[in-house]
């Protein structure tokens, strides 16, 4: 038959180029990392981009070399995000919360080429410079400075390198399944593991991740990703703003409530992204500036379970809608996102509330599904817990550098979390497969435990673990920041009626602080480590 349609490839580079054509003068604030604040915008941030590019081509990089970045939030990282996978390189963000022991393990793994990096991590990557083999070269986000030079040889600065450089490079016309970016995984358990994503998978994803139930970013919208850039690509926020012409408000390295509310006040911010802890602070920080967040009409969280007392909170005090979103490194990250559906609209705030806690249903181009031990697809109902497996055009299906795929055998990806899925497709994440506690067989929530323990109103922050038990297998032991006095029976005594008798925490041990991983997340492999034996010791 005759008659066909255009075949473009998914490009990062589209994204770029329509954001200049048709949005080039939609501002990017940008916090930049020697404090000051810049105003650029898309048309520019295209220009630098290619600039990049051209320069990155000429240092005759071969196709696919991964270039690292250690570098926050702003102007220059969105740059390299456009310019290093627009040109057929592989745009590598590297987390600087990392120990560095893991951080060179990292740059080893995907023999990064190039390093790309903020002034604020030079004394890091003076000291590493040594067991960084693979990087050729090292180049400061930033214009020449005398002193770094003087640190790092051979040390390449960023602005001079765009300033040699040309603005007519063309965009290669790549083959949409090449490699496009690079994150690892936290590698709680074992090293971490690359995820490499393609263009195709990245384009796919901003469509499919920003329908008007997914983030629904806009033109309209100024947006201020507060999740880092080094963490799933800012859950793809970036590529998203381009395809849709957002303002963006890059914070750079001030992530403190205080700076937060200062950023959404001065550049009315309309939407945020980021995880619970982050949202905890800003609230803080409202409550101390007084301010009313006015621009603000929606936050999205994810990355850990949203405390509830959140989602009312921001509503009735700051008029601010709180979105639950559910995802993770291998997909892209983006799984669910809790919008209400038509049949939800009158139904009472407290029901509506219940729903929106969790993590919500899947947009399109992500499927779910739930399996018991054998692999036996269990019902959604809302109630039958079962590991959390997921298919989609944005899934991995093998880690960086593997032989052997990560799917099962018909070709679903373990997500590793525990979950329900509800006859409307809301799922509700548990627990991780390895945190939940097993107690004489029957499985205790974690999530729900800490809900509990931070509803009171003297406790501000709480992990549940499992304590080895020697009747019981394990048993529930939750680890508490008090924000004000109260007793471990108290607190035992609150769970009263909120869960079955059998799932009480057996003890309370309060600290001052939990330990949190790079990614913002509690360590609770640490805190088992340290905790796990209490409740043998004391029979
Ligand atoms: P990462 O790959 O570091 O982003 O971690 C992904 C994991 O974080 C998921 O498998 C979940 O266990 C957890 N996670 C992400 N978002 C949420 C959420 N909204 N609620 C509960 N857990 C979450």
């Amino acid at each position: 038959m005759t008659g066909k349609m255009m075949d473009q490839p998914l490009l990062i580079s589209s994204l770029i180029d329509h954001a200049e054509r048709w949005h080039g003068e939609t501002e990017i604030v940008s916090m930049d990392t020697d404090g000051t604040t810049r105003v650029t915008n898309w048309a520019e941030v295209a220009k630098r981009s290619r600039r990049l590019a051209s320069c990155l081509t000429s240092l005759g990089l071969p196709f696919e070399a991964r270039c690292a970045t250690l570098a926050w939030n702003n102007r220059r990282h969105l740059e390299i995000y456009f310019g290093v996978s627009g040109a057929g390189f592989v745009c590598h963000t590297l987390n600087p919360r990392l120990h560095p022991e893991q951080l060179v393990y990292i740059v080893k793994d995907a023999q990064d080429q190039v390093l790309f990096f903020d002034h604020t991590f030079l004394p890091l990557v003076a000291k590493l410079q040594g067991q960084l083999n693979s990087v050729q070269h090292f180049v400061l986000m930033g214009a020449y400075d005398k002193e770094a030079a003087a640190q790092i040889d051979g040390l390449k600065f960023y602005d001079n390198l765009l300033g040699q450089s040309k603005s007519d490079f063309e965009w290669p016309q790549l083959d949409e399944r090449s490699p496009s970016s690079l994150c690892y995984t936290s590698g709680t358990t074992g090293h971490p593991k690359g995820t490499l994503y393609t263009h195709r998978s990245t384009v796919l994803h901003s469509l499919g991740g920003n329908q008007p139930d997914g983030l629904a970013l806009s033109a309209k919208d100024t947006v201020l990703p507060v999740v880092p850039m080094f963490h799933v690509n800012a859950w793809g926020v970036p590529y998203i703003a381009a395809s849709v012409g957002s303002k963006l408000v890059l914070p750079g390295p001030g992530l403190d409530g205080e700076s937060l509310v200062r950023l959404i006040d001065e550049h009315h911010v309309t939407i945020a992204l980021g995880v619970p802890t982050i949202w905890m602070n800003l609230l803080e920080a409202l409550k101390t500036t007084g301010s009313k967040s006015k621009s603000l009409t929606r936050t999205v969280v994810g990355g850990s379970a949203l405390p509830p007392s959140m989602i009312p909170t921001f509503r009735d005090n700051y008029g601010v809608e709180l979105i639950h979103a559910w995802g993770m490194t291998e997909m892209s990250p983006l799984g669910t996102i809790n919008q209400l559906l038509q049949k939800h609209q009158n139904l009472p705030k407290k029901e509506q509330e219940e729903l929106r806690i969790g993590q919500g249903r899947p947009t399109f181009g992500v499927n779910l599904r739930i399996v018991d031990e054998n692999g036996d697809v269990l019902p959604n109902d809302g109630h039958t817990w079962g590991d959390l497996q997921v298919k989609g055009l944005w899934v991995i299906d093998t880690y960086m550098g593997l032989e052997e795929t990560a799917l099962t055998q018909d070709g679903w990806f373990d997500t590793g979390d525990v979950a329900t899925i509800s006859s409307d497709g809301y799922l509700v994440i548990r627990d991780r497969s390895k945190d939940i506690i097993k107690s004489g067989g029957e499985w205790i929530s974690t999530v729900e435990l800490e809900n509990i323990a931070i509803g009171h109103p003297s406790i501000a922050n709480a992990a549940a673990i499992a304590a080895q038990h020697e009747k019981w297998g394990e048993r529930p032991v939750l680890i508490a920041v008090k924000s004000s006095d109260v007793s471990e029976s108290d607190l035992i005594a609150f769970y009263d009626g909120k869960v079955a008798s059998w799932q009480v925490p057996d003890r309370v041990v309060f600290v001052d602080a939990l330990p949190l991983g790079a990614t913002g997340k509690v360590t609770k492999i640490q805190l088992r480590e340290m905790f796990g034996g209490i409740l043998e010791e004391k029979n």
